[in-house]
């Protein structure tokens, strides 16, 4: 397929609207080559000054199959308003061609709630913006499907109580692990198998305190109130079990844990997790873990390359409740290599049956840098494109059965049928930094190797990111650089 744009400046996101219709390759053209002598299947967008001098027409016009496509608008002679315009005229044709809508429409952002909740906002001090006008707004501009805003709306409300507490006075903290025993065939996470680093574990606990501290007594961050810590990774618990006690230790020390909403470490991996460690975590005030198996199905966890089954999984989860944690989330993919409706049901109804206090529901996306993406497989890709939706609906189905609610949501690139990511919880146990890093709502300071700081200025609208060496002998060797890179931010 070939699409001639007049602004090439939009081809990046008109091309992942396009490939969200279909994985197939397509070219894009300025609209200046050639168009009038193509004799094969075309898209053309056109551009050209409005009636009025501040609006822009936006019109399409192609040729597929020997059917042609016409579509036009007016728009504001803003740019982004032109690129929304481009993306709707392409989005018509295509879901024309491919006989459906993409539930999410023209949006190729990871945040969607964002937009719901800034629209909330804007309606605090203009009265006449209701709550239909938002609705009407979301749906005109980007083309979502009304269920999805519903469930916008719904996880908006849900995030209310945390956007209402925060201020610029208040941040949350991140640490990343960056070591797990094996590598899954879909993760594109900077990691380092324990089997050829794990040597370098203790230096990195120590290069991630130095950092910690030294952070932790610059001016800016003095007097601030800190909301929620995050040990992600990697797989935090693949750290031996006195790699995991100094770290606590040291985090208690420097931090007051009871006033401190939240305080998260990630078991990922059921292989990793054991009563001694889990015992440090809770004696060491960790409130929040996270046990990730992505599937119940035994050939699927072969396939992904862990190396744990399914009842390892239950033992660990069930160890975890035994040593007291009462907040426990678990992680599931859609749409792993081979799995179908019925594996889905078969997952659920072993997580249902452990009775976890959060589930997190990912689509599969297609990582550039993972083993799937290297050794991709069309036939079976498109089979589960096919599939995606009655799994993702199986799921929210049973969430709604189990009364849990979606409390926060995130899209990734080349996902699944479009589709999303969602967390859902039981009341009350909705994870405060999962909330807050969707939403972008505070300042995270993030700690250890490949880790990204977040600096949030409201006020200006707009997110600074400060990233950490990702290597982690250099990071090692270069701790007082992450901590220089955060003190250009903050000057
Ligand atoms: S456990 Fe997580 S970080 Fe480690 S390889 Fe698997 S997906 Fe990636």
């Amino acid at each position: 397929m070939k699409v001639y744009i007049k602004n090439v400046k939009y081809e990046y996101e008109l091309k992942m609207l396009y490939h969200s219709f279909s994985r197939k390759e397509v070219d894009f053209y300025s609209i200046s080559d050639h168009i009038e002598s193509d004799k094969g299947d075309y898209i053309a967008i056109h551009e050209e000054s409005g009636s009025n001098p501040s609006t822009i027409n936006v019109s399409v016009t192609s040729n597929i199959d020997n059917n042609n496509y016409y579509y036009t608008e007016v728009c504001p002679d803003i740019s982004k308003e032109v690129k929304n315009a481009y993306k709707r005229c392409l989005y018509r044709v295509l879901s024309s061609v491919f006989n459906r809508n993409l539930p999410w429409g023209i949006l190729t952002g990871i945040r969607p709630v964002k937009i719901y909740n800034e629209l909330r906002k804007t309606a605090s001090v203009l009265p006449y913006l209701t709550e239909d006008s938002i609705k009407n707004e979301i749906s005109s501009k980007h083309l979502i499907s009304d269920e999805k805003i519903e469930l916008m709306k719904t996880i908006s409300n849900i995030q209310k109580p945390v956007i209402d507490s925060i201020n610029d006075q208040s941040y949350s903290i991140y640490i990343c692990i960056p070591f797990c025993p094996s590598r899954c065939n879909y993760c594109s996470f900077f990691s380092n198998d324990i089997n050829k680093k794990g040597h370098l574990r203790d230096s990195y606990i120590d290069a991630l305190e130095t950092e910690i501290n030294s952070v932790m007594q610059e001016e800016w961050v003095q007097g601030k109130r800190l909301d929620s810590i995050y040990v992600g990774g990697g797989t935090p618990t693949a750290l031996k079990d006195y790699q995991i006690e100094k770290l606590m230790i040291f985090l208690n020390s420097k931090f007051d844990f009871s006033k401190i909403k939240e305080i998260t470490y990630e078991a990922g991996r059921p292989d990793t997790i054991t009563e001694a460690n889990l015992r440090i975590l809770k004696k060491y005030g960790v409130n929040r873990i996270s046990i990730n198996p992505q599937s119940m199905v035994d050939e699927t966890l072969k396939k992904i390359g862990r190396l744990h089954n399914s009842s390892e999984i239950e033992q660990v989860f069930n160890l975890a409740r035994e040593v007291g944690f009462d907040n426990i989330n678990m992680d599931i993919i859609l749409g792993l290599q081979d799995e179908d409706v019925t594996s889905v049901r078969h997952t659920l109804s072993k997580i249902r049956d452990l009775n976890p206090d959060s589930i997190t529901m990912h689509t599969l996306s297609i990582k550039k840098a993972s083993t799937l993406h290297q050794n991709i497989d069309y036939e079976e890709l498109e089979r589960q494109e096919h599939n995606i939706q009655q799994m993702v609906e199986i799921v929210y189905e049973c969430m709604n059965n189990m009364n849990f609610t979606p409390y926060y949501l995130y899209r990734q690139k080349n996902i699944l049928g479009g589709f999303e990511n969602v967390g859902f919880s039981r009341p009350g146990k909705e994870s405060w930094y999962n909330i807050i890093i969707m939403e972008e709502l505070q300042n995270i300071l993030a700690f250890g190797s490949g880790s990204v700081s977040r600096f949030v200025y409201p006020e200006e609208n707009r997110i600074e990111k400060v990233t950490n060496i990702r290597n982690l002998e250099e990071y090692i060797n270069r701790t007082q650089d992450m901590v220089n890179r955060k003190r250009l931010e903050m000057k």
